[in-house]
């Protein structure tokens, strides 16, 4: 992973158009016809954008941390993201929800939670790791008393292939520091999480 904000900038266009090509050959299409076209550059850039999480470091955004005095629960909940599932190359959806609690008032700002998520989800992934990695990051960068991460996902190679079960939902959560420890601090943020 490398530090740059540029993304895109090592994504292969041309190598992606390539493939698409090819896989539209392989299923037996013919990818000269009209409506296929400019679809291998649609996807190119597509998948650019989708991906763009591989060449970002979501470190970065908290090089800029304030000192509030704020010693409470910060929780930016119902962060949608988009992701690619690494076993099938189809999406999965949902939401996220991420928590902290700050050590000697060091906060961050709001939407740099939110940046966070869309940078790691953007990248070929499992929720797991999504879950993981977005905590990871607020640990190290935040030193917080503790961290609490929680995606609900839709995958769609559970939806429109294999078992074909629409509508189920995975959930994966991630605590550190306090709210690994301490019961009643993670049943807080979790009845926060569950308020509409
Ligand atoms: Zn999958």
């Amino acid at each position: 992973m490398t530090n740059t904000t540029e993304n895109n900038k090592q994504v292969d266009l041309n190598k992606i158009k390539e493939a698409v090509t090819m896989i539209l050959e392989a299923v037996g299409e013919d990818p000269n016809r009209e409506g296929l076209l400019d679809t291998p550059n649609r996807v190119a850039k597509m998948y650019g954008e989708m991906f763009a999480g591989l060449h970002t470091d979501a470190r970065e955004y908290f090089e800029t941390v304030f000192h509030e005095g704020h010693d409470e629960v910060v929780l930016v909940k119902d962060i949608p993201f988009f992701s690619m599932c690494e076993h099938h190359l189809v999406p999965f959806y949902g939401k996220a929800h991420v928590a902290y609690i700050p050590q000697d008032g060091v906060v961050a700002g709001l939407s740099k939670l939110a940046r966070t998520v869309d940078t790691v989800a953007r990248r070929p992934q499992l929720q797991e790791r999504i879950t993981a990695e977005v905590a990871e990051v607020l640990q190290e960068k935040l030193n917080p008393k503790g961290v609490y991460v929680l995606l609900e996902a839709e995958h769609m190679c559970m939806t429109m292939r294999g078992i074909k079960k629409p509508g189920a939902k995975t959930i994966t959560s991630v605590a550190k520091g306090i709210f690994e420890t301490d019961d009643v601090k993670r049943s807080e943020i979790l009845s926060f999480i569950q308020m509409s």
